[in-house]
């Protein structure tokens, strides 16, 4: 658990017909699905953040008609039930995608994803073709990704993600149907689409788990260490399985090294000083020139010492603003344009200096990984085998990682590259750690209503209350969804 290596499966045009019915196994076997998406840009940040929830959504559905999806990515988890508890199978994919309509991308979009080894070369040569807004022809067969989204909801899992009103409206518009005009079409629409529910673990983590901060990568890692330490203490914790893929995929498949890093027993932190925007909001205007440090594994553990709970909470509560405008930056989970987001406010300076420092990060995470994976390493797995992937063999012959591991871990690690399929498979994770914290000791307790604590909500960045997915008696479903629900269906 403490150390694990996550295969996320690149799927391109080259490879999707190919893995289409793994993918449509994947998909139909999960008890729910995570997903997450890179986008080529969001237009005027301002609007997304407009107080006025309707008008949000007008900028929204504004960025979602002229942008486009770059890359989706898809985690499921499936719950196994001849091993012990709160045991999921997960297979991530991570599909580069060509949007074939007209689309905006914005300059800052481009540099932040290159500088975080995307490779547009690939998605031009590679990207799997994609036509927004409405049918054009029949998509109920074939193996397009439109056809993929309907398999999807087919499937009827619950819908997993983190921050999710920006990803279900570019989802809905690059591979469903038009978006509709009214917020409440909108929700009724998406209530219908995914009967089984759609959860958001930013909203779990600030209202449910109740973390200090509750950006992707901080739940993450957080979720990991809780789960460690139930582990020790208790029966009950996660386990996460992989499978074990055929050499001849290892092409495809993009490992990434996971490990738990407790800085805390080790010495010498007290010489790092955080940087305390990141730490609250896992964003900082100075981005990879700030001098001090974003590594968040020293955030938590300060965080766990407590000491600075108070403070930080107390200076969130007067930066609420700030914090929803890092929320829609940072936190749209790794989508660069709105990480990346240059002039979130007007006071914010150049493009430059607000690029997230994943590359400062992850350097500080290779060079404390190398002072403590050892021992961290090897206690976590003599504790607990029973957590070990199908994978860990692998990674348990060498008591440590090789340095060239480590240093592909540092390039490739979990604050790297943002990988919508990593994304989404750490969205996945949360949920099911938070799935396990809320329900009772037995699996019965499992069957639903699934979470209804989190059940049809929706984070809203700056606000206290959820955007609510549902039908009401005043919204009417869309004209385009109602056709579209009758192939999802079957019936047309
Ligand atoms: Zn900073």
């Amino acid at each position: 658990m403490s150390c694990f290596r996550v295969p996320v499966i690149d799927v391109q045009s080259d490879n999707f017909r190919e893995l289409w019915p793994s993918l449509l196994l994947a998909i139909k076997c999960s008890s729910f699905i995570a997903l997450d998406t890179e986008l080529s840009g969001l237009g005027a940040r301002k609007s997304l953040l407009n107080q006025c929830i309707e008008e949000r959504y007008k900028a929204i559905c504004n960025a979602a008609r002229t942008r486009s999806i770059l890359s989706l990515g898809i985690a499921c988890f499936r719950e196994m039930p001849d091993k012990a508890e709160h045991t999921y199978l997960s297979q991530i994919y991570n599909l580069t995608l060509l949007c074939m309509d007209e689309y905006v991308i914005e300059p800052q979009s481009v540099q932040f994803l290159v500088q975080h080894g995307f490779d547009f070369n690939r998605q031009y040569s590679q990207g799997i073709p994609y036509h927004k807004g409405n049918d054009k022809g029949d998509v109920s067969h074939g193996q397009t990704v439109r056809s993929l989204f309907l398999e999807i909801l087919r499937a009827q899992k619950p819908l997993i993600l983190h921050n999710g009103l920006i990803d279900l409206a570019f989802l809905y518009q690059c591979f469903y149907a038009h978006l509709p005009d009214s917020l409440g079409t909108f929700t009724a629409d998406l209530s219908e689409m995914f009967p089984a529910g759609i959860y958001d673990t930013k909203y779990a983590s600030e209202f449910e788990t109740r973390f200090v901060a509750s950006y992707l990568e901080y739940a993450y890692k957080k979720c990991k260490r809780e789960n460690c330490k139930q582990m020790d203490a208790s029966g009950k914790y996660l386990s996460i399985e992989f499978c074990n893929y055929p050499a001849s995929m290892s092409t495809h498949i993009d490992y990434r090294y996971c490990s738990l890093a407790t800085a805390s027993s080790k010495s010498g932190t007290e010489a790092v000083l955080l940087c305390e925007t990141f730490s609250a909001y896992g964003w900082c205007p100075q981005g990879q020139n700030c001098a001090q440090s974003h590594n968040i594994d020293l955030i938590i553990d300060e965080d766990e010492k407590g000491e600075k709970r108070k403070k930080r909470r107390h200076r969130r509560k007067r930066k609420q603003n700030v914090e929803a405008v890092a929320d829609m930056f940072v936190e749209q989970d790794g989508s660069p344009p709105e990480k990346q987001s240059c002039a979130p406010t007007q006071e914010v300076s150049t493009a430059e200096s607000n690029v997230p420092t994943e590359k400062e990060l992850n350097s500080s995470t290779v060079a404390m990984g190398e002072q403590e994976t050892d021992s961290a390493h090897t206690q976590e797995e003599a504790a607990a085998p029973a957590v070990l992937s199908p994978e860990a063999p692998r990674a348990k012959s060498t008591s440590a990682p090789s340095d060239q591991e480590a240093e592909e871990s540092g390039k490739r690690g979990e604050g790297g590259i943002h990988r919508a399929g990593f994304d989404a498979f750490m969205t996945g994770y949360i949920m099911a750690y938070v799935c396990m914290q809320k329900q009772g000791p037995t699996r019965e307790a499992a069957e639903n209503p699934w979470l209804p604590d989190c059940h049809n909500k929706v984070y809203l960045s700056g606000k206290t209350v959820p955007l609510h997915i549902v039908k009401s008696i005043f919204a009417k479903s869309s004209k385009a969804h109602s056709q579209k629900l009758k192939l999802v269906q079957g019936l047309a």
